[in-house]
């Protein structure tokens, strides 16, 4: 559904100069692709995101929230609605408080996740090693519940908070949220708007060690740099003989470096697909439908998009 003239104007009313029409979405994805989005805001404050919420539903009108884009595909024709950026405007942390070695540390969604673990291990606190060199922001980690095996962002979650559907400020502690591999069970309608991550004090050569570690393998095993959404499709729980390894399925299945227009799975990582420059959504939906399909063929493992696709075709 496209916005009215009556709608753009409110929207404009609410939100000013955060709102953009037409948006293209290419330049708010690590892959570059992406079509037009009729509505971009980046709220300034809570009041505005609220608003442009309340609106939202008010008048039937879609929308959703994105992060960095580090992990979502844009396809081709857009995005039909309002799509929320939390990043301005949401990009403040700070220590909150301590409690015995925890230190807590009361981070809005939109900081990235760089920021903060930087931050962690400068101040030698334990607790967010595993997303070093994680792209994206805090919200986007923890609806991904990212992480690497060094530990996941669930691990270091106290409680967060999101205004829902109902254009509610709630605040949740880490026990009520469903937490798992990638993923954590909650409504698209709901923003996250601030965490609050436990971490605890300890050694900062030892936390500094493992990080520079994880970001020396990072540069070695996959293509830094390079416009992707990092992996694919997510670990298969049974592999078979290749353990739990999607990367290990598609590149025994000799698939590294197969290409669908100008998407390319990559050669240094089978689980990476990258935009060779001026890829569509398409190539890369066809190129992901192929590699789970030679997949299945050979080990009889159906993989699954561990990517996040959204808009029109
Ligand atoms: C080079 C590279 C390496 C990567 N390595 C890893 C890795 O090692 N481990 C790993 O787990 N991931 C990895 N990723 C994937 C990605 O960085 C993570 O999934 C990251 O957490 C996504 O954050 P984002 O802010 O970019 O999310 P986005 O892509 O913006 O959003 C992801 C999803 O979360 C939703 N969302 C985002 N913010 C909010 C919010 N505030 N409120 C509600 N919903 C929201 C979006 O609607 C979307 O569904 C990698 C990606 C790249 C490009």
């Amino acid at each position: 559904m496209m916005l009215t003239v009556t709608q753009k104007n409110l929207l404009l009313e609410i939100g000013r100069d955060s709102v953009r029409f037409d948006e293209p979405m290419a330049a708010h994805s690590t892959m570059k692709i992406g079509g037009p989005a009729d509505a971009f805001v980046v709220p300034r404050d809570i009041e505005t995101l609220k608003a442009v919420m309340r609106f939202a539903v008010e008048n039937e009108v879609p929308y959703i929230t994105i992060g960095g884009g580090s992990d979502t595909l844009i396809r081709d024709g857009g995005i039909r609605g309002i799509v929320i950026h939390l990043r301005e405007g949401f990009n403040r942390f700070e220590v909150s408080r301590e409690e015995g070695e925890d230190v807590l540390i009361l981070a809005d969604a939109g900081v990235s996740s760089g920021a903060v673990t930087r931050f962690a291990a400068e101040q030698g606190l334990s607790g967010l090693e595993g997303l070093a060199g994680i792209p994206g922001t805090v919200g986007g980690n923890i609806i991904t519940n990212a992480g690497t095996s060094l530990g996941w962002i669930s691990n270091a979650i106290d409680e967060i908070t999101v205004v829902d559907r109902q254009i509610r400020e709630l605040t949740m502690k880490k026990k009520a949220l469903e937490f798992s591999y990638r993923h954590l069970r909650m409504p698209r309608s709901t923003s996250v708007v601030r965490a609050l991550l436990r971490l605890k004090r300890g050694d900062k050569a030892e936390i500094e060690t493992k990080m520079n570690g994880l970001l020396e393998k990072r540069k070695t095993t996959q293509p830094y740099g390079q416009p992707t959404l990092g992996c694919t499709f997510r670990n298969p729980e049974k592999g078979g003989k290749h353990g739990s390894s999607a990367g290990a399925l598609i590149d025994e299945a000799g698939l590294k470096g197969i290409r669908v227009g100008k998407a390319r799975v990559s050669e240094i990582h089978a689980n990476f697909i990258i935009n060779e420059g001026g890829a569509t959504a398409k190539d890369v939906e066809i190129l992901i439908g192929l590699v789970r399909e030679r997949v299945k063929e050979k080990f009889s493992v159906l993989l699954e998009t561990e990517i996040h696709v959204i808009g029109e075709k």
